[in-house]
């Protein structure tokens, strides 16, 4: 049995699960004894409880089983931004290349699209706003980004509007940024009442195990995974653990765990809230890749993220560099702010491939895996999860193919070669980054 020797934590306290109204809804089941089942999942997040749905829609007759090491919502697809992009920064970076990016949005469109259906079918109220979102920049070194991605969407016939800093200071509240580009696609959402809302809703042949950390588990011939409370024989499994992925033995070589962080003020009462007068809910990501991403919640707090970490863990004083950090570029940003605290600052796991491109295939008969998010999972992972479980059980489609052809992440080198390149990468970029942070 191959032993797994690392597993998620929970990093600080995370506003979406705390403040959800599902927190704690979702019945899950107690692995008590031994078990068999048709299909495992590892992993709870956008990912698994998508190729969850999946399978048992294909498959309404088998017995599916998702197991998460922590409670639904608690892992990194409940402590995100909660932006889902249909045009993400993978696409602008895609060399100008137009039919392959039209074919990637649409992709996109396809996983917002299957959360928007469901949303509404299982009346999920995860704070689903079609707002669009800013990409935001404050030096004009930055303007080129924006100006290469509006040139990029022109070409792809995709509506925008770039905004100056007098637009902008009347739409976001604050004069920090000089230029940004919006786009009407992306939606806004809380995270952690999604994910949980999707699982609760999973048909009656899916059962999710909470707080149930695989173990050890033997995966040639008869697939054998160990939890504490039991062993559970698999015909079919999948690692959908993201980040995990690799300590799990099933992506060698291929991805660069990152931790990233986060932080919420308390509801801004009504005179903070004169400077946004008219100013509705809205999210801003930064031009810059190690810059500021953004949020007025609905609810009229301030999210803040920023800070990049090469490891799959974080520390205290890690946390507490990131916390000063967000405080800085919230002031920064609202100066008629600077006595307002955070009320939630946290911590979590992004994966992150070289080439952009994620791991999605069968590692050996009946052994498959999907990780390598590039921090827009809950969107890629809901589609890529939905064509898995078509992989899973054999079904072609010409967006199978394109996620076939384009998910070949490059070569990354073994620790602590990656992890000190990469932090090296992460010290001079987010320095590079200046303002934008
Ligand atoms: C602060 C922050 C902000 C972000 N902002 C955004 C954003 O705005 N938009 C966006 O799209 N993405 C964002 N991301 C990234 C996004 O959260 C991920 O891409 C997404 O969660 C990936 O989904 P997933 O289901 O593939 O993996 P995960 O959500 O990581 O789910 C994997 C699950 O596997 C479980 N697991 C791990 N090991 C084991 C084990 N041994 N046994 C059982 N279970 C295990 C974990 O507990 C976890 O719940 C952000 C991430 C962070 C941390």
């Amino acid at each position: 049995m191959k032993k797994i020797k690392k597993f998620p934590v929970l990093d600080g306290n995370n506003s979406w699960y705390d403040t959800t109204p599902y927190k704690s809804q979702l019945k899950s089941d107690t692995l008590n004894g031994n078990l068999g089942f048709d299909y495992v999942i590892i992993g709870g997040g956008f990912t698994g409880i998508s190729a969850a749905r999946r399978l048992a829609e294909l498959k309404p007759k088998a017995k599916i089983a998702v197991f998460d090491a922590l409670k639904i919502g608690q892992g990194a697809s409940g402590r995100n931004s909660g932006f889902m992009l249909d045009i993400p920064s993978t696409v602008r970076s895609n060399n100008f290349d137009i039919k392959q990016s039209k074919k990637i949005v649409a992709l996109n469109r396809f996983g917002i699209k299957k959360l928007k259906q469901l949303v509404n079918q299982f009346d999920i109220n995860a704070d689903w706003q079609e707002s669009g979102q800013y990409l935001g920049a404050n030096d004009a070194d930055n303007y080129a980004k924006i100006d290469q991605t509006a040139q990029l969407l022109k070409a792809m016939d995709e509506p925008y509007e770039i905004l100056n800093k007098k637009q902008l200071t009347k739409k976001l509240g604050t004069d920090y940024y000089s230029r940004a580009l919006h786009t009407p696609g992306d939606v806004l959402v809380n995270p952690a009442s999604l994910i949980i809302g999707l699982a609760k809703s999973l048909p009656n042949n899916v059962k999710v195990f909470e707080n149930c950390p695989l173990r050890s588990m033997q995966l040639n011939g008869d697939k054998v995974l160990k939890f504490d409370g039991g062993k559970i024989l698999a015909q079919t499994v999948l690692f959908a653990t993201n980040a995990f992925n690799e300590v799990l033995h099933v992506a060698k070589s291929r991805l660069a765990p990152m931790f990233t962080y986060a932080s919420m003020t308390r509801v801004l009462t009504g005179k903070e809230l004169k400077s946004f007068k008219d100013v509705a809910a809205y999210g801003l990501t930064p031009a810059h890749d190690a810059g500021t991403t953004m949020r007025l919640t609905t609810d009229n707090r301030i999210l803040i993220r920023n800070g990049l970490r090469a490891s799959l863990t974080s520390s205290n004083s890690a946390q507490e560099k990131a916390r000063e950090q967000h405080r800085l570029s919230l002031i920064n940003r609202f100066p008629h702010l600077i006595n307002v605290p955070f009320e939630f600052s946290w911590g979590g796991n992004i994966c992150i491939t070289l080439n952009g491109q994620s791991q999605f295939q069968e590692n050996k008969p009946g052994v498959f895996s999907v990780a390598g998010m590039n921090g827009t999972g809950i969107v890629k992972g809901t589609f890529l999860g939905y064509f898995m479980a078509e992989k899973m059980c054999g079904i072609k489609s010409k967006e199978r193919d394109l996620i076939e052809e384009t998910s070949q992440p490059t070569w990354v080198p073994p620790e602590p070669l990656r992890g000190l390149g990469a932090s090296a990468r992460l010290y001079f970029e987010q320095r590079n980054a200046g303002s934008e942070v």
